[in-house]
């Protein structure tokens, strides 16, 4: 069975431990390969190659710092069908997905942040005769960056191509769940020549691995992804030691759908924002509420366009879902279709385990589940889900729609559906989001800033929000 290899120093170890943790095939339910159980070693060796390699890299004039990244992006691209494999392999989201969306997106990444550092620029205040001021932006030194299971290896990357573009040297820890993609990126950086200990990867355990890099004195800067409760861990950690923290967390999405939308494409884009990644994209859109004089026939329409949508092993070219991440996730989803119909829900489609035949019989299948009869107050309108299962909701007026949308702890994205571009404009000033797509979904310009607001997140990613989270600016004055 396959060992994946902590990545140190420019090298594949073993953990100091020697113990490794299964890795499950979530389309199966089997262990497929295994996971090193590492721990504060592997992590203090990691901060020291990372402490080692950071005069040389940050002293690299950017011209060579982007040639590496865009090897990176290319040798992603050229292993665009390995990667994709071991993609849904660890994580269950259907190949083709894969291969149109997570390694593409990846390579991406890297791309977008080897042109970034291109044409970055700097301020210059200008006090006429009297003195001139301008900013110098510096790496901070070793970045921790921690990433989750849903998008594995799109979401590593945005976090360490930004780090290293700007001259940090990291060390990551990918989701203990789906480390297979980090590990082949470690063999790429091996491949293209990466000097030894800019990127270091140390797989394991949250609470073992993430608190090491959360708590160690030598790593100033966290950019970590994932549920708003280990969110709050972090940041009990970092806050006190005055840590730069970028934390990116969890969300319960509203999609509110006008009466004067362009109805099939609201259909079209609201069946992709529910169930896409078996609903496991911080950015679905979970609550949809349907303004009344469309609201019968649009869930009516939803509903028999959901009952088509084939469930199947992510190989299954036909399947628009493949299985959900872990069996854990599987029983928290279940368990929220349950609350639901406790709190009064009617169940219009799904609700249930799929149960495919042969090899993937133990595999984690949900059906895709809308959910009616729900007040925009109860917990299953609040918590987050994070599988394929939405609720669908009346509403009258504009600023009703808007206090429900409001009403949640989370605030990272919202869609709007209107034809009218003065309600357009005010639902998006309104909206507690980080992010509001009008008459699409999950449209993304890699320049934009990215994050949410409330508990969906500290801090903004993407674009030159991210070259700046990963510096620190300094002014200097000079008296003429
Ligand atoms: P978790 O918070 O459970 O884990 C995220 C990462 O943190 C994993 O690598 C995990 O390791 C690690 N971790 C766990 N405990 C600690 C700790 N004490 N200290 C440091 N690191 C730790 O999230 P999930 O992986 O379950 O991901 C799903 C969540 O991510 C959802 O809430 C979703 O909304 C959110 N998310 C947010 C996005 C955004 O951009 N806002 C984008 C995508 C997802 P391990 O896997 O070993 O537990």
């Amino acid at each position: 069975m396959e060992k994946i290899q902590n990545y140190i120093g420019g090298k594949l170890y073993e953990p100091c431990s020697g113990d490794y943790l299964d890795n499950y095939n979530p389309a199966t339910g089997k262990v497929y390969s295994l996971i090193p159980d590492s721990d504060s070693s592997d992590v203090e060796k990691a901060v020291s190659a990372a402490k080692g390699a950071f005069p040389s890299w940050s002293a690299l004039p950017s011209e060579k710092r982007l040639r590496y990244l865009m090897a990176m992006a290319e040798k992603i691209e050229e292993n665009l069908e390995e990667l994709a494999i071991a993609e849904s392999t660890d994580n269950g989201k259907p190949l083709w997905l894969a291969k149109s969306v997570d390694i593409p997106r990846a390579s991406s990444n890297f791309r977008f942040y080897a042109t970034a550092i291109a044409h970055d620029h700097t301020d210059c205040y200008d006090m006429g005769d009297f003195a001139l001021n301008y900013t110098l932006r510096r790496p901070i030194g070793v970045a921790g960056c921690i990433s989750p299971w849903n998008l594995p290896l799109y979401l590593f990357t945005w976090k360490i191509a930004p780090a290293l573009a700007t001259g940090n040297c990291v060390v990551a820890k990918p989701s203990e769940v789906t480390p297979m993609t980090a590990y082949l990126l470690s063999k790429i950086c091996i491949e293209i020549g990466l000097p030894a200990g800019v990127l270091n990867i140390v797989h394991g355990l949250g609470h073992k691995v993430g608190a090491s890099i959360t708590e160690h004195p030598e790593v100033p800067v966290i950019s970590f992804t994932g549920g708003t409760s280990t969110g709050q861990q972090i940041a009990r950690v970092a806050a006190p030691m005055f840590k730069k923290m970028s934390l990116e967390l969890g969300g319960k999405n509203p999609n509110i759908i006008f009466a004067d939308c362009d109805f099939e494409a609201a259909l079209a884009t609201t069946k992709r924002s529910s169930f896409a990644n078996q609903g496991q994209i911080c950015l679905c859109g979970s609550r949809i509420f349907v303004e009344r004089p469309i609201y019968e026939k649009f869930r009516d329409a939803f509903v028999a366009q959901t009952k088509k949508m084939v469930v199947g092993h992510p190989m299954d070219e036909k399947a628009k879902l493949g299985a959900v991440v872990s069996k854990d996730h599987m029983e928290k989803v279940l368990s929220y279709v349950k609350l639901a119909e406790e709190e009064g829900g009617t169940v219009l489609v799904g609700g249930k385990r799929v149960i495919l035949e042969g090899e993937h019989a133990e595999g984690y299948y949900l059906e895709p589940t809308i959910i009616e009869g729900l007040s925009y107050d109860c917990r299953t309108n609040q918590e987050e889900i994070f599988g394929p299962v939405v609720t669908i909701m009346p509403f009258d007026k504009e600023e009703e729609v808007l206090m429900y949308a409001n009403s949640t702890k989370y605030g990272l994205s919202s869609t709007v559906w209107t034809s009218d571009l003065k309600r357009a404009h005010r639902m998006a000033s309104q909206l507690e989001s980080g992010i509001v797509w009008i008459n699409t979904w999950l449209l993304r310009d890699l320049r934009t800033p990215f994050g949410g607001v409330k508990q969906s997140g500290v801090g903004r990613e993407g674009g030159f929000e991210a070259l700046h989270f990963f510096t620190e600016p300094k002014n200097v004055c000079i008296k003429l």
